[in-house]
């Protein structure tokens, strides 16, 4: 294809972006068609709740569950920004999600699983009620329905604006896992996302029989700042980096975005609970 444009100011805005990781120009379509990633280096962009399921389930094989589950403002909470639901019934109207998680039955190249995806855009992925709920009704599912879970993670962390409701999903997603090992069959298979932080690493994320990561992501508790205050020493490099905790031993595999339908397939062949 010709150049289409000699100077960058005559670019039309909106069809290209410049890419966070290589700071090239890109085409925005070719950065779709490359499940939102730069066709050039490589750099894996957030993909919110649906996007996450598109491209990771077979066409058309999305069944979404629990959808009526919401979070409720049941403390009455406000902070800096206002009351925690009006921000609710905003982020609602612009998200085409009703919290930050979707879940439902899907099949994975032919395989019928339960998928679930936490979303980044909204609420900065962040579990309260909703969120762990759906996570636990994934898990419960699968269990009931003898079928594999796989759930992708991108979080920062526990709702603050649920308080001690938001910590509480914690400890229920950690026993959905539980409770999926010791009586199911197929194994859990966490997926963790840029950013995987906070709460949501400290439950239900770590505790996959497998646990899969895309390149370069942020994954850990609490932020490298805050670490390095605490413990009054530098980090070392890539610290909480999908590469850095791979070598340390916490994550499986890491698996770039066009690989993963893939690598599901073939672990749950490899998987496959014997009858
Ligand atoms: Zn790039």
């Amino acid at each position: 294809m010709a150049w289409p444009f000699r100077r960058k100011r005559e670019m039309p805005e909106g069809l290209w972006k410049v890419c966070s990781g290589c700071d090239k120009y890109v085409y925005k379509q070719q950065i779709e068609e490359a499940l939102n990633c730069c066709p050039e280096c490589g750099e894996h962009f957030p993909l919110s709740g649906y996007p996450r399921i598109d491209v990771t389930a077979d066409p058309d094989s999305f069944d979404e569950i629990a959808s009526d589950v919401i979070s409720k403002d049941v403390l009455g909470f406000v902070d800096g920004k206002g009351p925690y639901a009006k921000k609710l019934k905003k982020t609602r109207a612009k998200s085409r999600a009703s919290d930050a998680c979707v879940v439902g039955r899907a099949r994975i190249d032919g395989v019928a699983t339960i998928l679930g995806a936490l979303d980044f855009s909204f609420m900065g992925g962040s579990m309260g009620y909703a969120v762990g709920e759906k996570v636990a009704i994934a898990l419960e599912t699968a269990l009931a329905e003898e079928l594999p879970c796989v759930i992708f993670s991108a979080s920062g962390g526990a709702r603050m604006h649920e308080g001690a409701l938001s910590l509480m999903q914690m400890a229920k997603t950690s026993a959905a896992v539980h409770r999926f090992k010791e009586r199911g069959r197929w194994p859990f298979i966490s997926v963790l996302t840029h950013p995987t932080t906070g709460g949501v690493t400290a439950s239900f994320s770590a505790l996959g029989d497998i646990t899969l990561a895309e390149p370069k992501a942020l994954i850990g508790f609490a932020g490298p700042r805050v670490i390095e205050n605490t413990i009054r020493q530098e980090l070392p490099e890539g610290f909480q980096r999908s590469e850095f905790l791979m070598e340390k031993g916490y994550i499986d595999r890491i698996v770039p975005r066009n690989e993963m339908r893939e690598t599901l397939s073939k672990l749950f062949t490899l998987l496959l609970p014997i009858s």
